[in-house]
């Protein structure tokens, strides 16, 4: 079975799709979580955070980062505030083992988180 993140980067399966560019992609999340809940994706398939250990992967989470929190800003996230999440591996609550940072928004949101 392949890995869904890689299919929807290839096209071979349905996304709606935010933003994008030659590293990542932003999608939105297909069981939102919250009223924004985004998801900005590697293009390369990195299982989890953890594998993040090449010198030409050390910048990406950074990158990642970043897009999502341009997007929070242009989606007008920036003044009550947002969460980003990385679920990494089994006690993370990682479901899709391709590298993934959530974008969470447009509710209060509680800690700790379950
Ligand atoms: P995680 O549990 O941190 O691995 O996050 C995976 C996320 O991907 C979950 O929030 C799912 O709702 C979301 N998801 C799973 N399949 C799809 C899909 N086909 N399109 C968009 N989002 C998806
Ligand atoms: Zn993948």
């Amino acid at each position: 079975m392949g890995c869904i993140f890689c299919n929807i980067i290839e096209g071979k399966s349905k996304a709606e799709f935010v933003y994008h560019n030659d590293e990542l992609v932003v999608i939105k999340d297909a069981f939102p979580r919250a009223p924004v809940h985004l998801l900005v994706i590697s293009r390369k398939h990195i299982p989890t955070l953890l594998d993040v250990i090449n010198d030409a992967d050390v910048d990406l989470p950074g990158k990642m980062v970043t897009a999502a929190v341009k997007i929070a800003n242009d989606v007008g996230l920036s003044e009550k505030g947002f969460r980003l999440v990385w679920n990494v591996r089994t006690h993370g609550g990682q479901t899709v083992n391709h590298i993934h940072l959530h974008l969470l928004g447009g509710r209060q949101m509680k800690w700790p988180p379950g």
